[in-house]
């Protein structure tokens, strides 16, 4: 079989890591979560209290900015901010700086530079018709705002968090609602994506999902 990629887009909590880990253990592929690297730049934008909106002062600390991922770790500058990224401020402010053109530009480019040699599974909000057009697989993994929402409401319960369902529904709607209506590569679903909608369906379901329109790919001699 050729080294091939897997571009995977959806809208957020619903499930794309996971499912993308899952792919790259079947296919022996590098996953690489472009989100990640947003919210690392909203972090480091945070720190030093850059307003998210082009400056001179936002490309500076862009520039001071390196983002690197090994594994299902993030580094920013060298430091570990794999837990940091995850909290809700974080989601929302990486949603924000996201939509800077001079952000997307430079985590697009070294989205493609690490993907350029094949064996990647990428997963984002732009990834079919922005950052790996020519991918040999693209999918658009989908699932209703109440389905993603009850998902994070209980992994949350189970953590021991005190949360509301109401709250955790309204947040992921908001990111949808920015996500969607930005100027700069909107979350859409890509003309040429296979629409997998997973609101009925377990991770091991999704996965297995995923995994037959890779085959039905594979079959049609397209890898
Ligand atoms: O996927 P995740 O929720 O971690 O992404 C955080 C935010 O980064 C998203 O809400 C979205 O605004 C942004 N993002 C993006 N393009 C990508 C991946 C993420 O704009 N390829």
């Amino acid at each position: 079989m050729k080294k091939f990629n897997i571009a995977l887009d959806g809208p957020s909590g619903v499930g794309k890591s996971s499912a993308a880990d899952g792919l790259a253990a079947r296919y022996g592929l590098t996953h690489i979560d472009t989100g990640a690297m947003y919210r690392a730049i909203a972090l480091g934008m945070h720190e030093k209290g850059i307003e998210p909106k082009e400056s001179r002062e936002l490309t500076e600390a862009l520039n001071g900015l390196e983002v690197k991922l090994e594994g299902d770790q993030i580094f920013l500058n060298g430091n570990n901010v794999s837990s940091q990224i995850r909290t809700p401020l974080i989601s929302n402010l990486a949603s924000v700086y996201s939509a800077i053109p001079s952000v997307r530009r430079k985590l697009v480019a070294l989205q493609q530079e690490i993907a350029s040699e094949k064996g990647y599974i990428l997963d984002g909000r732009d990834i079919c018709d922005v950052v790996l057009p020519d991918a040999e697989v693209k999918i658009y993994l989908d699932a209703s705002a109440q389905a993603r929402a009850m998902r994070r409401y209980l992994q949350d319960k189970n953590k021991g968090l005190d949360v509301d369902y109401e709250d955790v529904l309204s947040q992921i709607q908001q990111r949808d609602e920015q996500d969607r209506t930005r100027a700069v590569s909107p979350l859409k679903i890509s003309a040429d994506a296979e629409v997998i909608d997973s609101s009925e369906l377990n991770l091991e379901q999704t996965i297995e999902a995923l995994a037959a329109h890779v085959e039905k790919t594979l079959q049609k001699g397209a890898l």
